[in-house]
């Protein structure tokens, strides 16, 4: 049986309508986090089709409040919470930046039922990881960083289990040197990649502060990560073709083993 996993639930940028945004779960025999949530409903069929009851959901963890990130949570809220008042789940934790937990605390009174709402800071509770304080959850701990970006404020995170092994997260933001400390030497690297460094002249990742999938593997190959996941991307060019075109540009640039994961694709750690 294999104990630790990462369960896809999307894989597209923004645009994509050929995927699910890019969001995923992590979970071992007695954990699971969800990492971003998507832009819409499509996350409870995500949820649904990949067998993850909606009350396994106990920690989420949001990067940016982008629209393909933050508005997957408001679905999550509207029925997880209203699970959580009937008692038939426990509670949630949402770890967030501040200015992602102030849009949460804003909107969900106006589109949400008061049972819900009611459960903020008691059953519902909101974690800010601003301060990069590390977090514990059974028996991983996740260090939280963040990605300096250029468009808007957003984090990522180094988790690692308790056998030592670990997994960084730069949400869809592009790995810079600075962030090396916090990079180096991960088991698996999950980062974007837009497009295929041949379609650039296209999709233009670099003025979206996205990446190029040789991008992508060339932070791969400074931080010495041993895997390489390649997500949040375009759905244009390689729909069909996405596993085979970014496994075969990536090998030019990168060593180590690229993963690319589809939609609803589980990944063993
Ligand atoms: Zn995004």
């Amino acid at each position: 049986m294999v104990s630790k996993k990462i369960t896809f639930l999307g894989t597209g940028a923004a645009d994509a309508t050929k995927y699910y945004h890019s969001c995923f779960y992590i979970q071992d025999e007695s954990i699971g986090l969800l990492v971003d949530a998507g832009g819409g409903n499509g996350i409870l069929s995500q949820l649904e089709k990949a067998d993850i009851p909606l009350e396994n959901i106990r920690h989420l963890f949001v990067t940016h409040k982008h629209i393909d990130h933050l508005f997957g949570v408001f679905w999550i809220l509207r029925f997880l919470g209203a699970k959580i008042a009937k008692e038939k789940a426990e509670d949630l934790t949402i770890y967030a930046p501040q200015s992602v937990i102030k849009i949460i605390r804003d909107i969900a009174p106006i589109f949400l039922k008061d049972k819900v709402t009611k459960l903020f800071d008691g059953k519902i509770s909101f974690h800010p990881i601003d301060k990069g304080n590390e977090i514990t959850i059974g028996s991983w701990t996740i260090k939280p960083f963040d990605l300096r970006s250029e468009k808007e404020e957003q984090y990522g995170f180094r988790l690692r289990f308790n056998d030592g092994k670990n997994i960084v997260c730069l949400g869809d933001e592009p790995y810079k040197e600075s962030l090396l400390e916090s990079c180096k030497n991960t088991d698996y690297l999950i980062h974007n990649a837009f497009c295929l460094e041949r379609d650039s002249e296209r999709f233009k990742p670099h003025d979206m502060h996205h990446s190029s999938v040789k991008d992508a593997c060339e932070a791969a190959s400074v931080t010495n990560a041993k895997n390489l996941i390649l997500i949040h991307t375009e759905d244009k060019a390689t729909f069909g073709t996405r596993k085979t075109a970014y496994t075969e540009e990536a090998a030019t640039y990168y060593k180590g083993t690229v993963i690319v994961p589809d939609d609803l694709e589980v990944v063993a750690l």
